[in-house]
């Protein structure tokens, strides 16, 4: 079963509710999606056992060969290549890989070459197998190593931290998993990215719950909303001194709080039964 964890802006614990799911959890995989910082390793510390690094297959354009007929330019739907003048660029920070130019360059003018995104690390804590997906710095396509770091899935539970946001990094992240929650917070602003989340999750048809996190310092808007859409509420944390010093030095709430491991069990139970 592939659960991911999701949240319509960063820093609502969707980091917190992931770790400890899998800490919870006795066995599983936990992937952290979040390639722009992938901050798990922070909370399961991990003992690194290899790297590999991923590519992304760039087009190159070969000048003397090119007669800069502009079809590449034309069927390139990122805008990655354009003709100016006598010359054809491409432009790889907007380039997909998706090969489509140097397929329909009539000249045979473009050759693709890899093109570094970031890392692939594998770790061990416990009896969690651990994956995460680190981007290169300045490296601006996150989606590419998303979809190659989910390739990595492997066991009966597999818990992947997706990135924060609604953008194309998160649809590749949620897509294809059994069961999504999606962590915000009691407010305003929380609730308004959790409607986007939900649009998100509805749109690609997974299952889904909601967890609400810092519980008790804002309003009821959250669980109205919830309510109303008929969304199920999985867990409520509560705001909670302790837990936020756990937090603040990199320990797990059910490190911290041993009591929180059944609230953690609760969820994987509750997500069993759903998904079944
Ligand atoms: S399709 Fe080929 S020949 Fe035409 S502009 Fe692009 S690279 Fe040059
Ligand atoms: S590989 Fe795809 S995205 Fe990249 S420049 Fe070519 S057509 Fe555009």
């Amino acid at each position: 079963m592939k659960i991911v964890v999701a949240s319509g802006k960063g820093g609502t614990g969707k980091t917190t509710v992931a770790t400890n799911l899998a800490m919870a959890a006795g066995r599983a995989q936990l992937i952290d999606l979040d390639v722009e910082e992938p901050n798990d390793a922070l909370f399961i510390k991990p003992e690194y056992t290899g790297e590999k690094t991923v590519n992304m297959l760039v087009p190159v354009v070969d000048q003397e060969k090119c007669t800069n007929c502009g079809i590449c330019a034309q069927v390139c739907e990122f805008n990655a290549i354009a003709v100016l003048g006598n010359k054809t660029m491409t432009f790889h920070e907007l380039c997909h890989g998706c090969g489509l130019c140097a397929y329909a360059c009539p000249e045979k003018a473009i050759t693709e070459v890899p093109h570094p995104l970031g890392l692939i690390r594998y770790g061990k804590a416990g009896q969690i197998d651990f994956v995460e997906g680190v981007l290169n710095i300045g490296e601006p396509m996150a989606t590419p190593l998303i979809r190659e770091t989910k390739k990595e899935a492997k066991g009966e539970l597999i818990i992947m931290d997706a990135p924060p946001g609604t953008s194309c990094p998160v649809i590749e992240s949620i897509h294809g998993s059994d069961f999504c929650i999606l962590v915000t917070e009691p407010t305003p602003f929380g609730l308004w990215d959790l409607k986007l989340a939900v649009g998100v999750v509805r749109d690609l048809k997974v299952p889904f719950g909601v967890v609400i996190n810092r519980y008790g310092i804002g309003d009821n808007g959250v669980e109205k909303y919830c309510e109303e859409e008929g969304i199920e509420i999985l867990t409520k944390i509560p705001m909670d001194r302790s837990i936020a010093e756990a937090y603040s030095k990199g320990v797990p709430i059910i490190e911290a709080l041993p009591e929180m491991r059944g609230v953690f069990e609760g969820i994987l139970e509750r997500i069993k039964e759903i998904v079944r």
